[in-house]
């Protein structure tokens, strides 16, 4: 035997680095379920599932083509629980010549591959995961260009270099970004579209009683899950949303309704994330939908632009700033996470939306993410560290290469301005400006402070005072500090005692 091929649970693409060369006559494909990557957060079952079966799937589509793939099931026995464990395993039984694996997404997998080679004394080849348009390298160089690292220039170098939406050197239609038209609230009298989903077959069924079997008290239900699993699953998810839903992406992006955790959104994440679904394949179905006339421009550059944008950045800083980026805490942030987290039990309507969505179908949306349940963690000085872990565990998309930037710089703040300019603190009136909760909620979203007043908004004039003397001086905060010098000082005090005692009574326990 001649080469081991070792693929991850997020690489299960047939193009994926590690198997281009692939000699079925030859060669074994390995893959392998461990408990270390099962626990090393405490995963929703709906994310474990999802990765299991589209492993288990691709496994028999491999087999189909004749490959030789030696698979290790989670409840194998022997299974030594970790990469490392079962590639010396695989390298016992197989004896070959040479390892040959893609670069994982997380640091911690690197960290632990790079000594493969050492410890089993043969090469190991590392291959650059081509998935993505801009490599690290790439990346580095960029960044080595500028003083602050915005995403839009990087987008529009990724425009030029990708050739999508771009008229000869020109971007299409004029401008680079049509965001003036976009981020309305969901339209009073419209249904939300019913998005296709996949109900599961035989071999998810099986993993789902394996999950149910080995995670019995982790975080979210099974119940309703119905993600694709395989490759022509995810291409049919694709399509459903160009379809339906891509001509309103760009007005809808922004809008929360009451039990609608979908609207208008591509619910493709989990599947470009784990290699379903390529980033320049995604983006040129889209381009095309524009092109052939079924989308507007601006629905069409808003999608693109979070992928070879948002998505693209946000791994380029991941790859940049690791491992130190995950130990910072600029804003001191140190309470515990409150258990309404993980219950979503709270009186608070858009809280209890967002993670109750979570709970059912591992999915919040962007805004969601950023702006309910994030900007709750930002204002409530949560601790980052128990943020990132909450995030990395309960969506079905996360893995810590994009989760950790979106959290810990977008959200949170805590990288000091490296990824976003300013805080995105809000209080209740953009949650109410953008969403149906407010109005079934028990607070009053019009009041600041006092009885009944939104929990959003004592907490986040708290959170401007607590950190006046860092933010005042940054020129997108002036126009909100100019707000906070007109407090007369007893509505101060008023603010900063109700928030302190919301926050002291919120309930805490560890984490599932
Ligand atoms: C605190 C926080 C944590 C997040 N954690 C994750 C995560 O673990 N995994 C993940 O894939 N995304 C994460 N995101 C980004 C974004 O929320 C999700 O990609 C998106 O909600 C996925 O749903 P969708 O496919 O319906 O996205 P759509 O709204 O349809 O957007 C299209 C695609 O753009 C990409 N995208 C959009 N925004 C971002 C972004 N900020 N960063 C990276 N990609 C982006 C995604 O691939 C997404 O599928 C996070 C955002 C925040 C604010
Ligand atoms: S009133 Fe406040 S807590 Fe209630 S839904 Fe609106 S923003 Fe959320």
């Amino acid at each position: 035997m001649r080469t081991l091929r070792l693929v991850l649970g997020d690489q299960v693409s047939r193009h994926v680095a590690a198997l281009r060369d692939l000699d079925t006559e030859r060669d074994v494909v390995m893959m392998c379920e461990v408990q270390d990557e099962i626990a090393y957060v405490p995963h929703h079952r709906q994310k474990i599932v999802l990765i299991l079966s589209a492993m288990r799937h691709f496994r028999d589509a491999l087999r189909r083509e004749g490959a030789t793939v030696h698979y290790v099931t989670l409840d194998e026995p022997g299974n030594s629980g970790s990469f490392t464990g079962e590639l010396k395993r695989a390298i016992e039984k197989f004896t070959p010549q040479q390892v040959v694996v893609t670069a994982p997404g997380e640091y911690r997998v690197w960290d632990a591959m790079r000594h493969w080679e050492a410890a089993f004394g043969l090469p190991v080849e590392i291959r650059r995961d081509d998935r993505f348009i801009c490599t690290a390298t790439r990346f580095r160089q960029w960044a080595r260009q500028r003083q602050n690292l915005r995403m839009e220039f990087f987008y529009r170098d990724m425009r030029r270099e990708t050739g999508l939406l771009m008229d000869g050197d020109r971007p299409e239609g004029g401008a680079w970004n049509f965001d003036a038209e976009n981020r309305k609230p969901w339209p009073k009298r419209e249904t939300p579209p019913a998005r296709r989903r996949f109900p599961p077959d035989t071999i998810t069924r099986e993993v789902m009683a394996l999950v149910e079997r080995h995670c019995p008290d982790t975080f979210g239900t099974l119940d309703a899950f119905d993600w694709a699993v395989t490759r022509q699953g995810a291409l049919d998810a694709l399509d459903d949303f160009v379809i339906h839903s891509l001509p309103f992406f760009g007005r809808s992006q922004d809008a929360m309704k009451r039990d609608a955790p979908f609207l208008h959104h591509g619910l493709v994440s989990a599947y470009l994330n784990i290699g379903l679904l390529t980033a320049r394949e995604t983006c040129q179905r889209v381009e095309q939908a524009y092109r052939d006339g079924h989308a507007p421009l601006n629905a069409a550059e808003g999608f693109i632009r979070q992928i070879i944008g948002w998505r693209e950045y946000i791994r380029g800083v991941y790859w940049l700033k690791m491992p130190t980026y995950a130990h910072g805490n600029a804003l001191e942030a140190t309470r515990p996470l409150p258990w309404l987290y993980w219950s979503g039990e709270t009186t608070m309507e858009c809280m209890a939306q967002s993670i109750g969505q979570t709970r059912d179908h591992a999915y919040a949306h962007h805004i969601q993410r950023l702006m309910v349940t994030g900007n709750f963690a930002l204002i409530a000085g949560i601790a980052p560290v128990e943020v990132e872990r909450w995030y990395l565990a309960v969506f079905i998309d996360a893995y810590e290469w994009v989760e950790l930037p979106n959290t810990h710089g977008m959200v949170l703040f805590a990288d000091d301005g490296l990824l976003s300019s300013k805080p995105y603190a809000a209080s209740g009136a953009y949650i109410n400006r953008m969403s149906d909760y407010c109005g079934a909620c028990v607070h009053d979203v019009k009041k600041r402070q006092g009885d009944g007043a939104c929990p959003f908004n004592f907490l986040y004039w708290d959170f401007m005072l607590r950190h006046e003397d860092r933010l005042a001086h940054n020129p997108r905060m002036a126009l909100a500090y100019k707000n906070v010098a007109r407090l007369p000082p007893a509505e101060r005090d008023a603010i900063r005692a109700q928030a302190r005692a919301f926050l002291d009574d919120l309930p805490t326990r560890p984490a599932p």
